[in-house]
């Protein structure tokens, strides 16, 4: 059965839109700041995505937008700014940046309380130790999708394609956390078929159109597929959608999959945070 996102999607919005307007009565404004440090049309397309749901959520925006002369100390500076400002709750560097630019060094500058992707070493530490933290916007939004089939994870077996650290790594975290037993495997595993055979819960991340397809999956299982690909017949995941579903119990389609929950969960990250700012007025 293909899992119907949108549906999901749809709920959070309405209850994320509540605790928003609940903020707001309470005196505060969810606000969040994104940096645009690349001259790639997608993504300007992902910003303006964001910039969407922030209308449609309620939650405030602002956007920088910086040029080819930026230096990675001009790009430190502004998040300086944003990390000591307490109306902005959370701060987005959209990736790729400019290649000139100090990606780490960037990333690693913003305030981790304010880090709304979970890309900061220290929020990514604390995930690993299994402690409160900002959890970046793909795995949380792929644990949205499977705690809302009812699912349990606790004992499971769960296999992971992909290792990177947005999106393979946090996830292997998220499902060890929560008692799955988790395998993770990459670009060198040895017969990667053996692996995902075994998966009660399998998540693909891998950017390789239709690396899995049906022989390769478990009956019954769980399957998630995170893949984006644009290819000439337009977009595809990582999985044999087609086929798969067949196999599966589950199966998350691609478009309108992952990517929907993933900018949902960024502002339920932003929404988050703001809340956090009346638990210290409370203290
Ligand atoms: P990366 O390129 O950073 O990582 C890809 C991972 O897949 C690597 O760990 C790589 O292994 C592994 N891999 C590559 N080829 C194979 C293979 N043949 N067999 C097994 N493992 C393989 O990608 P991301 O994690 O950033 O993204 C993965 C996909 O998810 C992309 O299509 C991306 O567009 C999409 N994506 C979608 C999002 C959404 O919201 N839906 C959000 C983020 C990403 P190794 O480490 O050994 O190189």
């Amino acid at each position: 059965m293909i899992i119907d996102v949108r549906s999901i999607v749809l709920k959070e919005k309405e209850s994320l839109k509540n605790k928003v307007k609940e903020l707001n009565r309470k005196g505060v404004n969810p606000k969040l700041a994104v940096i645009l440090a690349n001259n790639e049309e997608s993504s300007r397309i992902y910003v303006s995505k964001k910039r969407k749901l922030c209308e449609e959520l309620g939650v405030l925006e602002e956007e920088y937008e910086l040029d080819e002369t930026t230096t990675t100390q001009d790009v430190m500076q502004i998040i300086q700014k944003l990390n000591a400002d307490e109306n902005i709750h959370g701060i987005l560097v959209q990736l790729p940046i400019f290649k000139h630019l100090d990606e780490e060094k960037i990333l690693n500058s913003i305030e981790p309380e304010k880090d709304v992707d979970g890309f900061h070493p220290v929020n990514l530490g604390k995930l690993l130790i299994g402690q409160k933290a900002i959890v970046s916007c793909t795995p949380k939004g792929i644990m949205k999708i499977i705690d809302s089939l009812g699912e349990t994870i606790e004992g499971k077996r769960a296999v992971v394609v992909g290792r990177s650290r947005i999106v393979g790594k946090p996830i292997s975290c998220l499902l060890l956390n929560r008692g799955a037993t988790v395998t993770v495997c990459h670009s060198k595993t040895k017969d990667l078929k053996e692996h995902t055979k075994e998966a009660d819960i399998l998540v693909v991340a891998t950017g390789k159109p239709h690396l899995i397809t049906a022989d390769m999956v478990k009956k019954g299982a769980i399957v998630i597929d995170v893949g984006i690909n644009r290819t000439k017949d337009g977009i595809v995941g990582d999985v044999d959608t087609k086929a798969v579903e067949k196999i599966a119990k589950y199966v998350t389609p691609v478009p309108g999959g992952v990517g929907l929950t993933t900018v949902l969960s960024l502002l339920e990250n932003v929404v988050e945070i703001a809340s956090h700012s009346l638990d210290i007025e409370d203290e």
